[in-house]
């Protein structure tokens, strides 16, 4: 088979190892990290063009399913790709991991929105350790009454906040790790998209009593979806070519 795997994400990385054998495997990128960790199989990177820019790459390259294992907040990607392959008749499979779900001892605040979060967060506190990407940070740019620590992959381009200071890192974060720069940084405050996956700044965050603000995910794609790499594997091989 021939699948176009729309990765930017650990599971698709993973997704691509398993399945490189076996098949054709083309991951795309949409070509915002300098450095990307390269997949197995082939890869392809850039924006198609929207839906019909998608809709002409799937017909052209002969794609006979497509994952998308994007980031549960690339809400533009996954929409286009229902879009484009209801339109081609070419199956699509939607790979998310899950959500986090708040335990004993966090204090948590769920927000629909970058935006709702910016509104709500000078309530919960003013040293903020901001973790919402480099495309998140410009939401929180009007307010000067707070101070970020904003840890992001590439640097920020856009409007940022008056007092900030970027960390430039990529995971994994390990629990002291996240508990030392909290600590050091007196870090009143931790904002974090709803992502998944490993977790150690909110194992932290609950340890040291700090208010988490989490950005709730936008609604899954109208496709099949599993949760894991490997629950993608068992899925493709129900299709059975
Ligand atoms: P987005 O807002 O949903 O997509 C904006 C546009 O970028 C899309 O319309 C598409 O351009 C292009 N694009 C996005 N993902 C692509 C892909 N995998 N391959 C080719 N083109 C892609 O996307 P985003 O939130 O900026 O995320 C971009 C990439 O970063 C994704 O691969 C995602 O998995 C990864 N990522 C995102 C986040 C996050 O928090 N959003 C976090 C970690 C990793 P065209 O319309 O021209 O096709």
């Amino acid at each position: 088979m021939r699948i176009l795997l729309l990765g930017g994400t650990t599971e698709a990385r993973r997704l691509a190892g398993l399945v490189a054998g076996e098949h054709t495997v083309i991951t795309s990128l949409a070509g915002r990290t300098t450095d990307p960790l390269r997949p197995a199989g082939e890869l392809r990177i850039g924006g198609f063009g929207g839906v019909d820019g998608l809709a002409g790459y799937l017909r052209d390259a002969d794609v006979d399913v497509v994952v998308d294992a994007t980031h549960p907040f690339a809400a533009t990607m996954s929409g286009h790709a229902v879009l484009a392959c209801a339109a081609v008749g070419v199956p699509l499979l939607v790979v998310r991991r899950p959500g986090w779900t708040a335990g004993p001892g966090d204090e948590w605040h769920r927000v629909a929105s970058l935006d709702a979060a910016a509104a709500l967060l000078p309530r919960l506190g003013r040293r903020v350790f901001l973790t919402t990407g480099r495309q998140g940070i410009a939401a929180f740019a009007g307010l000067d009454e707070c101070w970020f620590l904003a840890r992001s992959v590439e640097p920020p381009t856009g409007v940022t906040p008056r007092n900030l200071e970027v960390l430039l890192d990529r995971g994994p974060f390990t629990v002291d790790g996240e508990r030392e720069l909290i600590t050091r940084h007196r870090v009143g405050v931790l904002v974090t998209k709803d992502s998944g996956g490993p977790a150690a700044k909110l194992v932290a965050a609950r340890e040291l009593g700090v208010p988490v603000l989490v950005v709730d995910r936008p609604p899954a794609p109208a496709a099949p979806l599993v949760s894991t790499a490997d629950a993608a594997v068992t899925w493709l091989r129900t299709l059975g070519r």
